[in-house]
């Protein structure tokens, strides 16, 4: 039977639950408490330098710039054939989740840290099966008050606009093959206006003004967006207590299996801290004998929500092992699941390097959008009829007073009951 460490009081979660933002002298306390924390149960620590970019500017650029090259791609299509316009769009994608990425790497100049501790088994267990838990430790900026207010409405906007933008590239699509099909010849030139149809026209109207409002809705949140950090108890000093816990409780138990703790840095601003790890470790992982957990936001809810993967046209699993792991020792202790489809945290990075990872997040489901129900079933993805429902997270309210200590000391125990059976299955090679 495993014994979960004693802390009716979570004060330590209290003691972390406080504005972190990258950058600031509040993250370097936080450092402080964790490695504090680590050193008190007899972990060597590792302090990992992670690089992000500094600049806020560039960042408010990040945020707009989505949204500005869609409205651009749809004002050029005007006077440019739909199938270059298809290509740019293609462009666009290809940029954004191949090499961008790698640009905004380069051009990271602050620096943070990973802090990493290793539990190593009494077994001598060789280095390279490992299950690694990771939870960033860094908070994110408090959302915009009308953004609050009507959280559901504006999430059920944003998955409209990537629905709208998917139509739009189709709508191109068919309008330039159907073009080259008649004219028998291609012209440059032949945007949507050369068609002479009051459909084309009117939708290219309908998608112009649509794309001109999302914007200038965006640019709003950014220019009324104060500088305020959320105290961050549930996303995520609760993951980063859990992991505490852990470590705690594998010391005792001595288990046959080695663990990381890794405690990402600068998750909130662009999931540095994690890609700095993968970029500086993946040559040296044994990839199928190394299994990941991200632990984030795991204070509230009554649900335990078990990413399933990412992607709409390029998808990623999750570990099915894992993700089976999971279920099956939540379903034991009592722990209602959700499946979930998206990026929510670290372990997105985790997956688009294919590596063997599992998210998990604990959450209230919410009935998903007829939208978002939509797309779900256009890109093939497994959908689920609920989704977690995040409005009390990058707020004042993510508070410790909110904290529901249940939920965390199940998160615990599954965790401790998994780590048993991923052992047990890694044994076995
Ligand atoms: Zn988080």
């Amino acid at each position: 039977m495993i014994a979960i460490p004693k802390d009716k009081s979570i004060d330590l979660l209290k003691k972390l639950s406080f504005p972190r933002p990258t950058g600031s002298n509040n993250e370097i306390l936080a450092q402080k408490i964790i490695i504090n924390e680590l050193k008190k149960l007899k972990y060597q620590v590792k302090l990992e330098k992670v690089k992000y970019i500094k600049s806020k500017i560039i960042r408010k650029i990040e945020t707009v710039a989505r949204y500005q090259i869609i409205l651009w791609l749809t004002i050029i299509s005007t006077f440019l054939h739909p199938l270059i316009i298809v290509f740019l769009f293609s462009l666009y994608f290809y940029s954004k989740f191949y090499f961008y990425p790698k640009i905004q790497l380069k051009l990271a100049k602050g620096i943070t840290y990973n802090l990493i501790a290793n539990y190593v088994s009494n077994k001598n267990y060789r280095n390279n099966k490992k299950i690694v838990l990771c939870a960033h430790y860094d908070t994110a900026k408090i959302r915009n008050e009308s953004m609050q207010k009507r959280f559901k409405l504006y999430s059920n906007i944003f998955d409209f606009t990537d629905f709208l933008t998917y139509s739009f590239i189709v709508l191109l699509f068919f309008t330039g093959i159907t073009n080259i099909s008649f004219t028998k010849s291609f012209s440059w030139q032949d945007g949507l206006l050369s068609f002479n149809s009051l459909i084309i026209e009117s939708m290219w109207l309908f998608f112009i003004f649509y794309f001109c409002i999302i914007n200038l809705l965006f640019i709003y949140f950014i220019l009324s967006n104060k500088n305020r950090y959320s105290s961050g108890a549930n996303d995520n000093a609760s993951g980063v207590y859990v992991l505490l816990k852990i470590a705690e409780a594998v010391k005792k138990m001595k288990f046959n299996i080695n663990i990381d703790f890794n405690f990402f840095a600068a998750e909130e601003i662009g999931y540095y801290g994690c890609r700095n790890w993968i970029k500086s470790h993946i040559s040296k992982l044994e990839k199928s004998k190394t299994y990941f957990i991200n632990v984030d936001t795991v204070g509230k809810g009554n649900a335990l929500f078990i990413n399933k993967g990412i992607g709409h046209v390029v998808k990623h699993y999750s570990n099915n092992f894992l993700i089976d792991t999971l279920k099956e020792c939540a379903t034991e202790i009592g722990f209602k699941t959700e499946n979930f489809w998206g990026v929510f945290g670290d372990d997105s990075k985790l997956l688009e390097e294919n590596l063997q990872a599992c998210g998990i997040i604990t959450s209230y489901p919410r009935k998903n959008s007829i939208i978002s129900t939509l797309l779900n079933k256009l890109f093939l993805m497994p959908a689920d009829i609920a989704i977690p429902f995040f409005d009390y997270i990058h707020n004042i309210n993510d508070e410790y007073s909110n904290i529901n200590k249940k939920n965390i000391n199940k998160t615990i125990k599954l965790l401790l009951q998994s780590i048993e059976i991923i052992q047990k299955q890694l044994d076995s090679r």
